[in-house]
């Protein structure tokens, strides 16, 4: 297997460059680069007989090949080259990893301007709801019809605590009008509905069980969390789809889609007023917390890997914007979890335990050529959806 990583930082003109090989049979003694302006050369050597070579084909002139530079003590050649031997790691598995960074000389020269659309999940469901009237709640897990007859909202709105909750009543119904809320609203926020548990089918034990577990009857996923004000219920997009018979799709597509959606809302909102964002995902019910520390400037990327037969002579270098994330799954005893607790520049929210897992295994599956940073902290990647392609 070869795969090459190379991250470029648009501010500061630099790159760092991973390349990794690994094999069986110990096929390859050592791996070597050779930077020009406009190209890598990495060539697989079993002694001074090329194996494989391949090319990364760069810009005219976008290298600058006098500032390679590694740390690796084993792996300084001269000049332009590095050079770096395999190591034996077990019985049957060789590894040859090469690390170093590169100066580069302008960014234009690799990057397409994209025009990009702010995610917001609440316009994919104000379109949603516009094209069609009735609706039905159906798990998102098994694809049992939980309501008791179609349902149709008049309008669609931003769930807010204080509009709607008791204490607001309190404190304010002598100087301001106490908002109404309607059932023909449907009430939402970035991650859930607020659905009035009257809607949910009433007969046996599903309307008791609904008031307390909100479980699923059929498959009994946990539907809702929390109570909220009124009667309403909270209600994660992912856990409850709100489902009609002209809409033909498949459940785990809208599942992720919804996901995807949700995330990028949040992340937005906090974006808009830092250049760091540092968000706190909780899922109560599983106690699993998520810490995400994005710096909202992004990297552009490129990465390939393939098996070292398989991998093109020739590939054009490039390159994707990612954000760069550091990250800490655990639990709320854990020390990291207390510490970002406490600190006000967090922004904290209660989401699904689907969010967050689909969060880590995105950030895990981008980071598996990564060399590991020795942290409580993980480092990966994620990608920017385009939401005109939703
Ligand atoms: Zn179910």
């Amino acid at each position: 297997m070869l795969s090459v990583t190379i991250q470029i930082h648009r501010h500061i003109l630099s790159s760092q460059c991973c390349i990794r090989y690994e094999d069986s049979f110990h096929v390859v003694d050592s791996l070597q680069v050779s930077c020009m302006p406009s190209k890598l050369c990495l060539s697989l050597l079993r002694g001074a007989e090329i194996i494989r070579e391949v090319h990364i084909i760069a810009p005219t002139d976008f290298f600058i090949p006098s500032s390679l530079s590694s740390d690796q003590i084993d792996s300084v050649d001269s000049g332009s080259n590095l050079m770096c031997p395999t190591s034996q790691i077990s019985s049957n598995h060789f590894i040859a990893d090469l690390r170093f960074r590169l100066r580069v000389s302008s960014i234009e020269k690799l990057c397409h301007s994209i025009i990009e659309v702010p995610v917001d999940v609440k316009n994919f469901f104000r379109e949603r709801f516009q094209k069609h009237k009735l609706w039905d709640f159906v798990c998102g897990s098994c694809g049992c019809i939980l309501s008791e007859k179609s349902l149709s909202f008049d309008s669609l709105k931003e769930y807010s605590e204080s509009e709607l909750s008791e204490g607001w009543f309190c404190h304010k119904m002598i100087s301001n009008p106490i908002p109404q809320w309607s059932s023909q609203v449907l009430y939402m926020d970035d991650v859930s509905f607020y659905l009035d548990h009257h809607f949910f089918k009433s007969q046996d034990s599903f309307c008791t069980n609904l008031k307390n577990n909100m479980n699923c009857p059929e498959c009994g996923i946990l539907l809702g969390v929390e109570k909220a004000p009124h009667s309403l219920r909270r209600f994660f997009f992912d856990k409850l789809m709100l489902a009609n018979s002209f809409i033909n799709e498949d459940p785990a597509k809208y599942v992720h889609k919804v996901i995807l959606l949700s995330f990028w809302s949040l992340f937005q909102k906090s974006c808009a007023s830092s250049i760091i964002v540092k968000l706190f995902l909780y899922n109560k019910e599983e106690d699993l917390c998520l810490l995400l520390w994005i710096p909202t400037e992004k990297i552009s990327q490129f990465h390939l890997a393939h098996s070292a037969q398989d991998f093109p002579l020739e590939t054009r270098l490039e390159s994707t914007a990612v954000y760069k994330v550091l990250y800490f799954v655990g639990d709320s005893s854990s020390d990291s979890i207390r510490s970002w607790r406490h600190d006000f520049t967090v922004d904290y929210y209660c989401v699904s335990d689907t969010l967050i897992k689909t969060v880590v295994e995105m950030l895990k599956k981008s980071s598996l050529h990564a060399p590991h940073v020795p942290n409580p902290f993980s480092h990966g990647f994620l990608t920017p959806i385009n939401a005109s392609l939703f």
